[in-house]
């Protein structure tokens, strides 16, 4: 019989890495909750349509990386926005409140070739705020992103682009077309398949060759009609004021079409060649494109999986090694182990996290599961300790140890424990 194994591009997030989930979900959520946005759950599957007709038909998103059941006509999400937009459409979310400012996180499916650090079930955290126009929320948007990644201790650099409208786009995209027909035959297979239907991306191709072939192509930037130019400038004093460092970049072009005006993403050398970790952007035009009302949006999408990568960087460096357990009771004997037992009980009671042992191995065997655990403490009653009424307490970071007193009830006991434990925890549990 052959091993069953999980699936090429799926993975399994074991107990070891869990903490760093739990810490990058819990401080989202945080900074979401402060910024004055909503989580919203939207199903894993939908219709292929919404997809193809959000995310555009010539993306490599669309062309290639579903995961569609064709006979059903559905498909599992590849990212967040287009479902929560389906959603705030459908449940005419506009009605009840004009802006909505959402957040979501969970597990998106994409079949792209397998390489280094792409999985193709991975994990996005993604913001939208659904409404305004104005520059200054883009800039908002923008500082919430930076946030996260500060408060996770997080090195990122930004990149800030504008796509322009469909008044000024269409030109410049002409003029993109005209200059790179004449050297064709010189761009990669790719980029020469969508110059003429997604010219843009040619732009952002990480292939030396079309790198160079692109060097001299005219600025978006600067063929941005007035309204575009005017919220461009905006969001850049914006972004200044509130003292978030950008690099303007050109060739920045993301990879789906529904991007209007502001693009920008989230990079970082620390994962070998420079790369994106998030990024996001404006797209006025999508709800209404998708049967919705004429509203405005802006978002962005976080890679959790490289967010993760990062933040276990960090931790390597700091090396501070998280402990899962308070106490670790080490029982010595039959009515040893029922009086710790109930004082685990207690302890847990009490919000604390207790571990213990029922298999009444020695002292030296218990003594390295506690180790192996990182316990803060250890608590040992042996044969001795209980005919004298006295426990050893002994601080595992420190080594030192005491007595700790066996009167009163296993409750009183808890409660004396419980302050003793809170009181040397503070040191290496930031929870
Ligand atoms: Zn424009
Ligand atoms: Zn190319």
């Amino acid at each position: 019989m052959t091993t069953l194994q999980a699936i090429n591009g799926f993975k399994d997030i074991l107990p070891d890495q869990i903490h760093l989930w739990q810490r990058l979900e819990a401080t989202a959520t945080d900074i979401c909750r402060r910024f004055g946005m909503r989580e919203i759950r939207t199903p894993i599957l939908e219709k292929t349509e919404l997809f193809v007709r959000s995310i555009g038909e010539a993306t490599d998103v669309v062309e290639k990386e579903m995961y569609t059941f064709a006979d059903k006509g559905l498909t599992m999400r590849p990212e967040a926005t287009a479902s929560i937009m389906r959603a705030f459409i459908e449940h005419g979310m506009h009605v009840q409140q004009p802006v909505q400012r959402l957040y979501t996180m969970g597990p998106m499916f994409r079949h792209e070739r397998p390489q280094k650090g792409r999985l193709r079930q991975f994990h996005q955290f993604d913001a939208e705020i659904i409404g305004p126009t104005e520059p200054q929320q883009d800039a908002e948007l923008i500082a919430m992103g930076h946030l996260l990644f500060s408060e996770l201790g997080v090195k990122v650099s930004l990149e800030l682009n504008s796509m322009g409208c469909p008044k000024c786009r269409p030109a410049f995209r002409q003029r993109l077309i005209a200059g790179l027909e004449g050297v064709q035959d010189q761009l990669c297979e790719d980029c020469r398949r969508r110059l003429h239907t997604n010219p843009l991306r040619v732009l952002d191709c990480k292939k030396p060759g079309c790198r160079a072939l692109v060097a001299d192509a005219p600025s978006i930037q600067d063929a941005l009609c007035e309204n575009c130019t005017s919220h461009f400038a905006t969001l850049r004093d914006t972004l200044d004021l509130l003292g978030i460092p950008y690099n303007l970049n050109r060739f920045m072009v993301r990879g789906l079409d529904y991007y209007t005006r502001t693009t920008f993403e989230f990079v970082t050398d620390q994962l070998g060649a420079q790369s994106a970790v998030g990024g996001g952007g404006r797209y006025d035009g999508l709800i209404a494109e998708l049967g919705g009302p004429a509203v405005s949006g802006i978002g962005f999408a976080i890679g959790m999986e490289r967010l993760i990568l990062l933040m276990e960087q960090n931790e390597k460096e700091n090396s501070a090694a998280l402990s899962d357990t308070d106490i670790y009771l080490a029982a010595l004997g039959p009515e040893e182990l029922k009086h710790c037992t109930l004082l685990a009980q207690f302890l847990r009671q009490q919000g604390l996290r207790v571990a213990l042992d029922y298999s009444g191995r020695s002292l030296k065997a218990q003594m390295k599961i506690a180790g192996r655990m990182q316990a803060h403490y250890t608590l040992i009653v042996g044969e001795q300790e209980w005919a004298g009424k006295e426990a050893i307490l002994r601080d595992m970071q420190t080594q030192q140890q005491g007595g700790f007193s066996l009167s009163g009830s296993p409750l009183e006991q808890s409660e004396r424990l419980a302050v003793v434990l809170r009181a040397g925890s503070g040191k290496s549990d930031p929870a």
